[in-house]
């Protein structure tokens, strides 16, 4: 039950229900590549993204088997893991034929330790065939289907150089829908360039009256070396202060339904590449300070929602 005391439904929270044991994710990169970055609907990707969003630490010359066994084997040192899921990160995870996909995700798949799958991709690249191949697959082990939104604002996801609608989420979402086994989560980035408070949480009312599994949410950060990091350093935008922040999550979250897993309130980055905001490195902090926001407001998930 949540409380002011445990405010949100967390990832761990979550996994440690399902699966009675230590899960954790282990990033992989399938070496898959993204429309907007291959010249099908642009180039260059969207104009913050380093490396296809990978994760630290991952070894892209290494094969998915290779990428597994040495993220298992990092998460059993650093956290006590006992099972794993398999977390096509980088990239567009379902941007290929349905068959070369069914090759790669089977390849880690199988693992005896592995309890599902993860896979992370764009509202406007989920084939029906792809979602039949999920689907199949979910009859085995749990299958999440991560779709990156960002925004509700068209316009903005258009600046940032991502080229995919709203209407093409909402489209793609429902034929997950009917595919009952797939979990879906979606990524959302607060503080866009350009986004308002309103739009903001227009975002989240919209998606909170959707049926989604989960959410990710983090506060967009300028990276070094892309477009985006450009523009910072020209002025053209600011980054939220870790305050203004946490007060917007936690209004944000008062407002999503209690089922629904907050897979993430904040992301991790590189800290020789992260330009800004640099309070992000410690989230640590950060999530102690949500607490006690949590806290002193005597609220927590779908807090708003109840009091309606
Ligand atoms: S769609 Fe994802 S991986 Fe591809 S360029 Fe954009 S942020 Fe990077």
């Amino acid at each position: 039950m949540l409380t002011p005391q445990n405010p949100y439904y967390t990832w761990d929270h979550y996994l440690r229900e399902k699966f009675h044991a230590k899960v954790y994710k282990v990033s992989l990169d399938a070496g898959f590549d993204c429309p907007n970055r291959d010249g099908t609907l642009a180039k260059g990707g969207c104009t913050y993204c380093d490396e296809g969003s990978r994760a630290v630490g991952i070894n892209p010359k290494l094969s998915i088997t290779e990428q597994l066994q040495e993220g298992m084997i990092r998460m059993k040192k650093k956290y006590s893991a006992q099972k794993f899921i398999a977390y096509f990160q980088a990239f567009t995870n379902t941007y290929a034929p349905t068959p070369i996909l069914k090759k790669t995700y089977d390849s880690v798949f199988h693992h005896p330790d592995v309890v599902g799958l993860s896979i992370s991709t764009r509202p406007d690249c989920v084939s029906q065939d792809t979602l039949t191949l999920l689907e199949d697959m979910a009859h085995q082990k749990e299958v999440w289907l991560e779709l990156g939104l960002q925004t509700i604002r068209d316009d903005i996801n258009q600046k940032l150089n991502r080229w995919h609608t709203y209407a093409q989420f909402e489209e793609t979402l429902a034929r997950v829908q009917k595919k009952e086994r797939i979990k879906v989560c979606i990524h959302v980035i607060l503080g866009l360039p350009g986004e308002t408070f309103e739009d903001m949480h227009r975002t989240i009312d919209c998606l909170s009256k959707l049926p989604i599994h989960g959410i990710k949410l983090h506060t967009f950060h300028v990276i070094d070396n892309t477009r985006m990091a450009k523009d910072y350093k020209a002025g053209k935008f600011s980054t939220f202060q870790e305050s203004t922040y946490r007060s917007l999550l936690c209004d944000l979250l008062e407002k999503i339904p209690s089922h629904v897993v907050i897979q993430r309130v904040t992301a991790e980055a590189h800290p020789a590449k992260l330009i800004s905001p640099r309070w992000v490195l410690d989230k640590a902090a950060f999530l102690h300070r949500l607490k006690l926001e949590f806290l002193k407001r005597n609220s927590y998930q779908g807090y708003a929602i109840k009091r309606k």
